[in-house]
């Protein structure tokens, strides 16, 4: 997973939003794909709530399927001193690319420097 990229970089467990801590896989019987059974899954910090499936977990889009932007986790890591992403405008939303690749569904994002 990409956003576990940086090294070192601190991480907190939190229950799986996806399954509700069930461990099992909310739309059929299996054993729930985000957090593997584990009922907990981490997540790197600072985070904000996905707000691509609005912390739910759940693809917008084929409510069947773990959210691509958080990966079914509902939280999205991002930067230190994030803001209001300048693409979407904070729905982390893109409608040519499902969610917002600036912000990565987060609806924060860096505001570069020009
Ligand atoms: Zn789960
Ligand atoms: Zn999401
Ligand atoms: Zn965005």
């Amino acid at each position: 997973m990409i956003w576990f990229r940086e090294e070192g970089r601190e991480k907190s467990e939190i229950t799986c939003i996806f399954c509700r801590g069930t461990g099992s896989d909310p739309f059929a019987i299996a054993t729930c794909y985000v957090c593997k059974g584990k009922k907990k899954v981490r997540v790197a910090s600072p985070n904000v709530r996905c707000s691509y499936c609005r912390g739910t977990g759940v693809s917008p889009i084929g409510a069947r399927n773990a959210c691509p932007a958080c990966y079914g986790v509902g939280f999205v890591p991002v930067s230190k001193g994030a803001q209001t992403c300048p693409k979407c405008g904070g729905t982390g939303e893109d409608k040519s690319s499902l969610y917002c690749l600036q912000c990565h569904g987060s609806g924060k994002a860096l505001h570069m420097a020009t």
